[in-house]
């Protein structure tokens, strides 16, 4: 991979990567398309990353399709794969880790202990074996695309960092290789989040500011769903990550919520109209 990418410098060509953990979606491939717009070669990696997994998470479990993977790359003009092996990766002795001080600790870091130190180690490897010009993450995943910007800030990387929107089912869900868990009843149930986003929404709309009266919208929300149980509901500054008391900057409402056994997240983003606006543009 090295090789091949330090060819593709040589050339002075735009490298694009595309960094995932397989069980590819139409979330997946909407970073590829917007990558292939913007680069060539593109490059997709797919690694099921142990060090993001805690030890009661879902690493053996995770879903595994990496011929149709393969089907969908190919197909959706994905130049070249980078699948590594985890000892490739983490080979015997391996003990350099990056992490994030601070925003890795709040809200996913908090529920997940170790798990952005372990997202940001193997993108900090991903983005130094392929050097890409440009890497797409999902702002579906919020937090992991905003803690992944910092580290390049941070770190005086050459890869600009690109955030993509989330790519929903046509009644809300937003796709995620998790989804696959759910039984025909939870994934009925798995709509409160997108519901819950909503009602905040709306509330938001009709000038609601207050972001403990919107908190309490959320929770009313989900807790209206007996198959859910609330890991947090949270409206945050959009930078921090910190509560806001008040939503008259760019701010996310989170949520990560059990459905069954199965734990999924989703955000809304919000931001003014403009400079000094009172009105608040949303995307889910
Ligand atoms: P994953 O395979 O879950 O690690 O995700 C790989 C990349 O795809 C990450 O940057 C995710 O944020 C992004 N992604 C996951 N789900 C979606 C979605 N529904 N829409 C857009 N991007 C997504």
């Amino acid at each position: 991979m090295k090789e091949a990418a330090r060819q593709a410098r040589a050339e002075s060509r735009i490298i694009g990567l595309v960094p995932t953990m397989g069980a590819l979606h139409a979330g997946h491939l909407s970073l590829i398309e917007r990558a292939r717009r913007e680069c060539s070669p593109l490059i997709a990696s797919i690694f099921v990353n142990p060090k993001q997994f805690g030890p009661d998470e879902d690493l053996s479990k995770y879903p595994r399709t990496f011929e149709s993977d393969c089907e969908k790359l190919q197909s959706s003009g994905v130049d070249a794969l980078f699948a590594p092996e985890p000892r490739e990766i983490y080979p015997e002795g391996f003990t350099t880790y990056v992490n994030v001080d601070g925003l890795s600790d709040r809200l996913e870091g908090r529920s997940r202990p170790g798990h952005f130190r372990g997202v940001t180690t193997v993108v900090m490897k991903l983005l130094e074996i392929v050097q890409p010009k440009f890497a797409y993450f999902g702002r579906k995943d919020a937090q992991q695309s905003r803690l992944i910007t910092q580290m390049a800030r941070d770190l005086n990387l050459d890869t600009g960092i690109v955030v993509c929107p989330p790519v929903r089912e046509s009644d809300g869900l937003a796709l995620s290789s998790r989804n696959v868990y759910l039984n025909a009843e939870e994934r009925k149930a798995a709509l409160v989040l997108y519901r819950a986003l909503e009602a905040a929404k709306n509330e938001l709309a009709a000038g609601v500011r207050d972001a403990l009266h919107l908190q309490g919208v959320l929770q009313r929300t989900l807790g209206a769903e007996r198959h859910a149980r609330v890991d947090y509901a949270e409206v945050v500054d959009a930078e921090s990550f910190e509560p806001v008391v008040r939503v008259n900057k760019p701010c996310y409402v989170l949520l990560a919520v059990f459905i069954g056994k199965t734990r999924l997240i989703d955000n809304l983003y919000i931001e003014p109209k403009s400079l000094d606006s009172e009105d608040l543009v949303f995307h889910f």
